[in-house]
């Protein structure tokens, strides 16, 4: 059995770089990442399950909100939705300080019993791997269950090497981390230059001690620069969001739009189509993702590579601040960017495709894993 690692928004444009020094024996190749975020993608990669058989696409899934306190306190703060800085700060603190977690993350109040949080990730705890075929058999380690350190899991990788044992999976977070804080270039290349070393010196003393084995490094997706956010303002051209009319849900670069009227869906598209940021899902692009559930909305409506929402209600950043750096989520669209996921392969069986959609990259992890 090989070792198989995944590596959370490693660029193909990074490592391509990188990769020859690193690691002589290994092939490389992009791989493109298909639409959503880790919550959706790892299960897709690794499960072959989509979001309309998961029910859940970006973490927010328009079902209603299960706990009646949070339906209670939405419908009484609905009027702070007027008052920006406020709804954002009573939001904050009520997630802060009362729920502890991430309740109300920045949704409008008035829309927030309509969504319920879905996202699930696959990688954060082992014990969603339990009823996992593909992982079966695997020694596990997960630097993002319980938030370990990078050194502290490669110690453990290195450990279960020196007692003999082939079957790992691993899973890193660290270039997810690195990357929503600095923007490509000099600075990134610098941060992820020493985990990515010392993650190939462990691959490297895992391929000395057991040469026949083979080694399956994949990421989910890459990282784009942040170059613009924008604010595509519906209520300017087609009247006041409301649940009886139409509304729409926006992420750092993911827009679901609720339409009750066919009329009123068609012409929000249009307007959708006009834009320069984006692009608008087809039916049969809607079928090819797994996203055809309406409940991810009537429209879907994903930003070009390096536009980001400026309204956005995933709730980390404050409203109309949100300069991360880096990030990814967006339309990617034919060809390579940097947005670009990898497929790094050391193996005396196979050589790689010269460039893998998600579904070919499943048969390939699978293939691998189940050897
Ligand atoms: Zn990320």
């Amino acid at each position: 059995m090989p070792l198989s690692i995944f590596v959370d928004a490693l660029s193909y444009t990074y490592l391509r770089e990188q990769y020859k020094t690193l690691a002589p024996d290994a092939d490389l190749a992009p791989l493109r990442p298909n639409i959503g975020y880790s919550s959706v993608l790892h299960c897709q990669l690794y499960c072959n399950r989509y979001p309309d058989a998961r029910g859940t696409f970006v973490d927010w899934t328009k079902k209603p909100e299960p706990n009646r306190s949070v339906r209670v306190l939405s419908r009484l703060l609905q009027p702070l939705d007027h008052i920006a800085p406020l709804g954002w700060l009573s939001r904050k603190a009520l997630d802060r300080i009362f729920f502890r977690s991430n309740t109300f993350a920045n949704i409008p109040y008035r829309f927030r019993p309509l969504f319920s949080n879905c996202g699930k990730y696959l990688f954060f705890d082992r014990k969603n791997l339990e009823n996992e075929e593909i992982f079966a058999g695997y020694c596990v380690v997960l630097q993002d269950e319980g938030r370990r350190s990078l050194a502290d899991c490669m110690d453990e990788f290195l450990n279960l090497i020196q007692h003999d044992t082939k079957n790992i999976f691993l899973s890193f977070g660290f270039a997810d981390q690195i990357g929503h804080t600095c923007q490509r270039g000099a600075q990134y290349n610098a941060r992820l230059q020493e985990s990515v070393r010392m993650l190939f010196d462990g691959i490297a003393q895992y391929h000395e001690r057991f040469a026949q084995e083979e080694i399956l490094l994949v990421s989910d997706h890459g990282m784009s620069t942040v170059q613009q956010s924008v604010r595509i303002d519906l209520q300017r051209h087609f009247g006041k969001e409301s649940p009886k009319t139409y509304f729409c849900y926006r992420d750092t670069a993911v827009m679901c739009v609720f339409a009750t009227q066919n009329a009123l869906k068609e012409t929000i598209a249009a307007y959708l189509q006009s834009l320069p940021y984006g692009h608008l899902l087809t039916e049969s692009q809607r079928q090819y993702y797994g996203v055809t559930d309406r409940d991810f909305g009537d429209l879907i409506f994903v930003l070009h590579e390096g536009f980001v929402f400026e309204d956005n209600w995933f709730g980390k950043a404050a409203r109309r601040s949100l300069h991360c750096g880096s990030s990814h989520g967006f339309w990617h669209g034919e060809g390579i960017c940097d947005q670009t996921a990898s497929v790094l392969l050391i193996s005396q069986k196979r050589a790689l495709q010269p460039f893998y959609e998600y579904p070919q990259a499943y048969e390939l992890i699978r293939s691998v894993m189940q050897g």
